[in-house]
């Protein structure tokens, strides 16, 4: 378990160690850890909910907006650019009202998709504005220990001491291990990107049957691949849109790439295409016919060693971690269960903000004699 307010942990030895004198130091009432849309909204729904911005400490390499900014910008979106709007509005403290303007977001079709630069372009302002109000550390932890009643985290820069540690820390995608080179999925999924990772000869396989795969396997024809072999497991599942509900909402094609497969997919050649379920007779048959492959199996959380904790173990309705410890984000997906009974995790820019609008005002009450000013209305 992490720190108690109860009873204070042993201080860690490894820490008092290991800490070089050079290194910084700073204390805080609340760390969070990741700088992608999750920890962005984090920072901004702990701010609207009364805590003192200077009292939040935010850890990031890059602060480019996490994975979205860095890998998926060319990747068109499978979400409404209203819902990205409702997200650049959905937090007062972003103070995006005045500049939406700015932004090509603002002016496309709401009920249209988009590419995800264009969510990313307001996302890296909005970033801009929280960072000087918060102490921002450009840096990546390395590990989080206890001492003293309160989380330390250490990374390159120093040590961050908190009380209550938020970890927005993004998923990578996962790769099966075959023989063969591989392409990474965010060069798959950017259509320049794509045409540069292929030559003219490539056969390609493509495992999965997801968004990213169907749109792997749709760049890489376009691309001028001689062939995709594309290995499935499940049929294509389609998103229904009821207005007051999505089935398969998590799971299911939707916007360009739903539209694709079904009027496009079928027609294409079979000498360009060949979709064949992933049974190990059907890959050992058609693998040696490829000469590269793209996953587009699924993404697995990235990790930070906590002493004493296992991340996996998240409460997947609270975001509860251990005691003072949050998950937000695609690493720590909340658990929903839709209309027809169906089991998701709920993954998506807007789904993380109107978690974090639950979760967030009982995290506060479990952490009582942090500094929190009255709670401003979003
Ligand atoms: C191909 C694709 C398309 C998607 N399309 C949509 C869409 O259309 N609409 C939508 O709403 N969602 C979409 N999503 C889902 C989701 O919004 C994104 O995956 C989003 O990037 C997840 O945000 P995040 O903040 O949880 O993680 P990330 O964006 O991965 O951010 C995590 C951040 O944490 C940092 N970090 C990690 N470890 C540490 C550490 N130890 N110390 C410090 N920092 C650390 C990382 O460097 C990164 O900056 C898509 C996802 C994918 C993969």
């Amino acid at each position: 378990m992490g720190p108690s307010g109860a009873s204070s942990p042993p201080r860690p030895q490894s820490w008092e160690a290991k800490a070089s004198p050079r290194q910084a130091e700073h204390s805080c009432d609340w760390l969070v850890v990741g700088a992608g849309p999750a920890g962005i909204a984090a920072v901004g729904k702990l701010i609207d909910n009364g805590v003192r911005p200077g009292s939040i400490a935010w850890v990031d390499p890059e602060f480019s907006v996490g994975d979205l900014g860095r890998k998926w910008r060319g990747v068109s979106s499978n979400t409404k650019v209203r819902l990205f709007r409702k997200f650049l509005n959905g937090c007062r403290s972003f103070g995006y009202d005045g500049e939406r303007a700015r932004f090509a977001l603002d002016s496309l079709d709401p009920q249209g998709t988009c590419l995800l630069e264009n969510v990313v372009e307001p996302l890296q302002w909005v970033t801009g504005n929280l960072m000087p109000k918060v102490k921002a550390i450009r840096s990546e932890i390395a590990k989080i220990e206890s001492g003293g009643g309160r989380y330390v985290a250490t990374s390159p820069w120093g040590a961050v001491r908190a009380q209550s540690v938020v970890l927005a820390i993004g998923a990578e995608p996962v790769g099966l291990g075959y023989p063969l080179p591989r392409i990474a999925l965010e060069d798959a999924l950017d259509a320049g990107r794509a045409k540069r990772a292929v030559d003219p000869q490539d056969v390609v396989g493509v495992f999965g049957s997801s968004h990213s795969a169907v749109m792997a396997v749709r760049n890489l024809i376009d691309a001028g691949a001689s062939r995709v072999i594309n290995f499935y497991r499940s049929p294509l599942r389609y998103a229904v849109d009821y207005g007051e509900w999505t089935l398969r909402d998590n799971t299911g094609l939707k916007g360009a790439t739903a539209e694709w497969a079904r009027t496009k997919m079928g027609s294409v050649p079979e000498g360009k295409l060949l979709r064949v379920d992933a049974s190990a007779e059907q890959v050992e048959r058609y693998l040696p016919q490829c000469s590269k492959v793209v996953y587009g199996v699924g993404f697995s959380p990235r990790s930070i060693p906590v002493e004493g904790v296992d991340l996996s173990r998240y409460d997947q309705r609270t975001g509860v971690v251990a005691q003072r410890l949050y998950g937000c984000g695609i690493a720590f997906p909340e658990r929903v269960v839709d209309r027809a009974g169906n089991v998701e995790l709920n993954v998506g820019i807007w789904k993380f903000m109107q978690y974090l609008d639950r979760v967030v005002p009982s995290w506060l009450s479990s952490s009582v004699g942090q500094s929190v000013r009255p709670a401003v209305k979003a």
